[in-house]
C-alpha cells in the first residue's frame, strides 16, 4: 500500500556495513523525512492506541528514535531499554546470545507496575535476539506485554518465527518486510 512504498522507499541499503557481507538497512533518510517519519509514527501510534498501551518500551538505539514520539503520540509513557551499564538505577538485567559472544540488556523495572501495558518498539527485527531478551525482560518486571512492533523484518532471517514464539498471544507486527 501507499504507506509502505513510502518507508521502503526512504530506507537506504548499505552494503558491506558493518562489515563484509552485510546490507544494512539504514534509517536515517526516513528519519530525515518529516512526512515518512511521520507517517511511520503514527501507523505505530494506531497500534499503541488500538492494543491499549500504558507504556512504550524502546531499545537502543533507534528504538528511542521511534518509541519516544509514538509514545506520547499514544498518550503513552516511554521506558527505554538499554545496553548493559547505561541506566543510573535499579535495573533488570537480561543476557541473550550473539554470533560471537553475548550481549546484556537493562530497564529500570521500577517505572513499570503490574498495571501496565507494554509494547515493544524498534526499528529492525533481524534475528530476533535482542526484541526476544526485552519481552522477556518485560515480563520479569511484572507488568503486561501487549505486542512487538518494528518497521522492518528480515524476513530472510527466521527472527519473526523466534518472536512470535516468545509473545505467544501477544500481537507482533512488522510494516515492512524486506
Ligand atoms: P537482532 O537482535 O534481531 O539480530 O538485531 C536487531 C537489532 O540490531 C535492532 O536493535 C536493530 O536496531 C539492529 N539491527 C540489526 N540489523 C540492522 C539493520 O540492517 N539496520 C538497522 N537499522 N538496525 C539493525
Amino acid at each position: 500500500d501507499g504507506l509502505s512504498e513510502l518507508l521502503l522507499s526512504r530506507v537506504r541499503e548499505v552494503p558491506d556495513y558493518p562489515k563484509p557481507g552485510i546490507a544494512f538497512k539504514d534509517i536515517t533518510p526516513l528519519l530525515a523525512d518529516p512526512e515518512a517519519f511521520g507517517a511511520l509514527v503514527e501507523a505505530l501510534a494506531t497500534l499503541a492506541r488500538e492494543l491499549g498501551a500504558t507504556k512504550i518500551v524502546g531499545l537502543e538505539a533507534r528504538g528511542f528514535i521511534l518509541g519516544a514520539p509514538v509514545a506520547l503520540a499514544a498518550g503513552a509513557g516511554f521506558i527505554p531499554v538499554r545496553k548493559a551499564g547505561k541506566l543510573p538505577g535499579a535495573t533488570l538485567a537480561q543476557s541473550y546470545d550473539l554470533e560471537y559472544g553475548s550481549a546484556e540488556i537493562e530497564i529500570h523495572a521500577e517505572d513499570l507496575t503490574a498495571d501496565d501495558r507494554v509494547l515493544v518498539v524498534d526499528d529492525v527485527l533481524a534475528t530476533g535476539g535482542t526484541a526476544e531478551a526485552a519481552i522477556s525482560l518485560v515480563r520479569r518486571t511484572g507488568a503486561g506485554l501487549v505486542g512487538l512492533a518494528v518497521l522492518m523484518e528480515l524476513g530472510f532471517l527466521p527472527g519473526g518465527e523466534r518472536v512470535r514464539k516468545a509473545l505467544g498471544d501477544a500481537p507482533y507486527q512488522a510494516l515492512l518486510t524486506v
